[in-house]
C-alpha cells in the first residue's frame, strides 16, 4: 500500500508541486535579505560596536582618567596613563585599547562615570593587520568625533531604561 501511494505521488508530481507552491508563496512576501553593504538593517541603541572616546560640546575631553574602565576590563585590553594638567585637572596621556583582546562586553562603558568611553554603532572596522587594531587615544577620539551624533542619540534612547 505504501509503495502504491509513493508511486502515485511520484506520478502526479505532488512533491514537486508542493515545492513550487511554497516558492510561489515566498515570492510575493517582503524580502528577508538585504543588499549589504548598500542596505543595512536596524541596530539596537545598545549595540556594542567599535569603541570611541567622547568630548563635551566645548571640545574638552570627557575622560577624567579615573581608570575604572581599565580596572573592570575582563580582557585587560585597556591601558591608561595619566598626569595632572597645569590647571590641576586630571587627563590621560595615554589611552590604548587592544581591540584584538576586547570581547565587547561593554563593561568599560558601564563603568565610566562621565560617558567618555563608549561602544559606538560602527561594526565595519575589520582590518588586514593586527597592528591596525591597536587603538590609541588619537584614534579613539577621532572615532568619538565621527560618531558623536549617533552615540548621543543612542545614549538618550537608552536613558529611560538605565
Ligand atoms: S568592551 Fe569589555 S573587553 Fe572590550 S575594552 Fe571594554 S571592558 Fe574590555
Ligand atoms: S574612560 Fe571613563 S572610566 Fe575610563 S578612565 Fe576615562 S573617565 Fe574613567
Amino acid at each position: 500500500m505504501t509503495g502504491l501511494i509513493r508511486s502515485a505521488k511520484s506520478l502526479l508530481l505532488l512533491e514537486f508541486l508542493a515545492g513550487m507552491w511554497l516558492t510561489l508563496k515566498y515570492f510575493f512576501r517582503p524580502k528577508a535579505t538585504l543588499n549589504y553593504p548598500y542596505e543595512k538593517g536596524p541596530l539596537s541603541p545598545r549595540f556594542r560596536g567599535e569603541h570611541a572616546l567622547r568630548r563635551y560640546p566645548n571640545g574638552e575631553e570627557r575622560c577624567i582618567a579615573c581608570k575604572l574602565c581599565e580596572a573592570i576590563c575582563p580582557a585587560q585590553a585597556i591601558t591608561i596613563e595619566a598626569e595632572p594638567r597645569e590647571d590641576g585637572s586630571r587627563r590621560t596621556t595615554r589611552y590604548d585599547i587592544d581591540m584584538t583582546k576586547c570581547i565587547y562586553c561593554g563593561f568599560c562603558q558601564e563603568a565610566c562615570p562621565v560617558d567618555a568611553i563608549v561602544e559606538g554603532p560602527n561594526f565595519e572596522f575589520a582590518t588586514e593587520t593586527r597592528e591596525e587594531l591597536m587603538y590609541n587615544k588619537e584614534k579613539l577620539l577621532e572615532n568619538g568625533a565621527r560618531w558623536e551624533r549617533e552615540i548621543a542619540q543612542n545614549i538618550a534612547a537608552d536613558a529611560p531604561y538605565r
